[in-house]
């Protein structure tokens, strides 16, 4: 009977474990820490947390970089960021439109956390909500999904907004459409710091979408390097440097857009584009799914230059 109760109890704590993937906090400086999801698709095990977090942690409450993907994400999230603070997320910064950027919002909401985002990214996020919603219930399914609701942010903010919290001063960027339409980056420049949010993957390959901007995405990322900071967090993949991550974002887009270019100006068309030279780039994770689809985005943007 007792080993029958053991077996029941640890298959039960199985089951009840399964589905949330915990996320370590990796440490980037001095009370700055990233919380590296998954690099591939989002999924029940997930939780749509398929992306890198940010976490600062001060005297007087904690600022999280993206909420997590849905509200069990947020929640999962909540539990990772326990392991390093007791300290309650005062405040959520959005950094862009993508799930992973917002939909974890009601969560942090009902526990106090003021929510922060650009305004280019609220009206993203506004348009594309029900879609998402969609594709998450697909990915995630429904009872991963379940208790989320699309909610937007308490301030926002056109091109830069600023908070101090703990003696910690943290700025928030937006200077061009990348990924997303509303791409902003975080900084903190007491610990040269920078969260790009999905302004600069690493590891694995960029996505372009049909609402990406890949032109703009370049001006996006010179406002990030020109901050010359000593860590980045990127959007996707673990903390890293600024030329790491101009090898994997920066380089990648300005290679696609000049093999785009060349080919257009050759009478290449919109079939023809995925065969376009990346092959520089093959060694980044989901290359295989996505270089094709990339290619044929940034010609339907180019094309109209
Ligand atoms: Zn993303």
């Amino acid at each position: 009977m007792q080993m029958r109760t053991a077996v029941l109890s640890s298959l039960i704590g199985w089951m009840s474990a399964w589905p949330v993937l915990a996320l370590e906090p990796v440490p980037v400086s001095d009370g700055i820490y990233a919380f590296v999801g998954e690099k591939e698709q989002r999924s029940p095990g997930n939780l749509a947390n398929n992306a890198t977090f940010g976490l600062i942690v001060t005297g007087e409450g904690a600022v999280l970089i993206d909420p997590g993907g849905s509200w069990k994400g947020a929640e999962a999230l909540h539990a990772d960021v326990r392991k390093v603070t007791d300290q309650p997320v005062r405040y959520v910064i959005n950094t862009g439109g993508q799930d992973h950027r917002w939909l974890g919002n009601g969560y942090w909401r009902k526990l106090g956390a003021t929510i922060i985002a650009s305004s280019a990214a609220v009206a993203d996020q506004k348009e594309r909500a029900s879609l998402q919603l969609t594709m998450l219930s697909q990915f995630v399914g429904s009872d991963g999904l379940s208790g989320t609701e699309p909610e937007f942010a308490d301030v926002t903010f056109d091109t830069d907004h600023e908070l101090e919290i703990g003696g910690t001063r943290i700025e928030i960027h937006f200077a061009a459409a990348a990924h997303t339409p509303g791409d902003a980056f975080v900084w903190v420049p007491s610990k040269s710091t920078v969260f790009t949010g999905d302004i600069v993957y690493t590891e694995r390959l960029l996505g372009v979408l049909p609402f990406s901007k890949s032109k703009a995405w370049l001006m996006a990322f010179e406002a990030v390097a020109a901050l010359n900071p000593e860590h980045v967090v990127p959007g996707h993949g673990a903390p890293t440097t600024l030329s790491r991550a101009k090898a994997d974002t920066f380089d990648y887009l300005v290679n696609l857009r000049a093999r785009m270019a060349e080919h257009i100006e050759t009478g290449g068309d919109m079939i023809g584009s995925p065969k376009v030279d990346q092959s520089a780039f093959k060694h980044l994770e989901e290359f295989e799914a996505l270089a094709g689809r990339n290619a044929q985005a940034v010609f339907a943007e180019m094309e109209f230059e």
